[in-house]
């Protein structure tokens, strides 16, 4: 792949906790490697396959002056999803910020904080059995487009399924989606629920009836589990409501625990235990 490295950019910005910083200002210093595809733009020798890096000098600068924060944590997140988010050939921004003139009474050479935003791969299970289950996913799905930090690639047709589990209810409306997020996999999975609490999903019922269920199938090749959260999501693998739309958009994904595709786990499944998508509510 490659990057571009900027090395030494001076700022004049007004961040800091202290009201003099923010009144008076001070010099900043950023060094950041903007990680892209070099070969694409070696190949043609033309600056549309690369990003210039005046223009990234420029941008950083703009977005120093024209925003105040407080710690320098936040200049260097937010500047490095600033980044991802205007220039669509990166994939990956490392950075730092440098003070070289915070006011503490120390000697020192520069106080500094370095971020790293990048995309990841991701594909996210919906799921409703309650009111319009279309429009509930419909409608997550335009709020994950609408979020800078996401990007929605493939989404499946919604299948028709029936509810698993110990308790009664309706039948679910499934699909997924490839989602290529800047997140990572705690603040996606609140992002998640906070799509769920906008669709006034209640838990009242474990595994019971619910206007809107977002889960995390994969998040790039993450294997990981704590009390919160479980990646890959650790009953997809068995499950045709989530390999049948999958097979739709990602049948060649490969299983970071079992190291099968997801044709290969959905052939696993009987034949009869596979649904057909449904036709669309509109239509009905
Ligand atoms: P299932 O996980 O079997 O599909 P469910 O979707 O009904 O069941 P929820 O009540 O929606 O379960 O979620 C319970 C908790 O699971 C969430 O609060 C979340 O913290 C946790 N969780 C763990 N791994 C994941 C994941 N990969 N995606 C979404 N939630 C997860
Ligand atoms: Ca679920
Ligand atoms: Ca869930």
């Amino acid at each position: 792949m490659g990057a571009i490295r900027i090395k030494g950019l001076e700022v004049f910005g007004h961040h800091g906790i202290f009201k003099e910083e923010n009144m008076l200002g001070q010099k900043f210093i950023v060094d950041a490697d903007l990680h892209l595809d070099v070969r694409k733009a070696a190949k043609k020798d033309e600056i549309t396959e690369s990003v210039h890096y005046g223009e990234i000098c420029d941008f950083i600068c703009e977005f120093m002056q024209k925003n105040t924060f407080k710690l320098l944590e936040t200049v260097a997140d937010k500047l490095a999803a600033a980044l991802l988010m205007e220039y669509d050939l990166l994939w990956w921004v490392d950075l730092e910020v440098k003070k070289p003139f915070a006011p503490i009474p120390h000697s020192f050479d520069t106080i500094s904080v370095r971020a790293n935003r990048r995309w990841h791969k991701c594909y996210i299970a919906l799921g409703s059995n309650m009111g319009d289950r279309e429009n509930y996913l419909n409608d997550a799905i335009a709020r994950m487009e609408g979020n800078s930090y996401c990007r929605v690639g493939k989404v499946s047709d919604f299948f028709n399924t029936k509810p698993e589990g110990p308790v009664e209810q309706e039948d679910f409306l499934n699909g997924c989606i490839e989602l290529t997020t800047m997140y990572d996999p705690y603040e996606l999975l609140h992002f998640m629920h906070k799509l769920e609490n906008e669709a006034k999903r209640e838990r009242k019922i474990f595994w019971g009836p619910r206007t809107l269920d977002l889960d995390i199938l994969f998040y790039d090749n993450n294997v990981q589990a704590d009390d919160r959260l479980i990646l890959p999501h650790p009953r997809m693998h068995k499950r045709a409501f989530v390999l049948d739309p999958m097979m739709q958009i990602a049948p060649y994904a490969v299983h970071p625990v079992y190291h099968k595709t997801i044709e290969d786990l959905y052939h696993e499944l009987p034949e009869s235990a596979h649904y057909q998508p449904a036709e669309s509510e509109d239509e009905e």
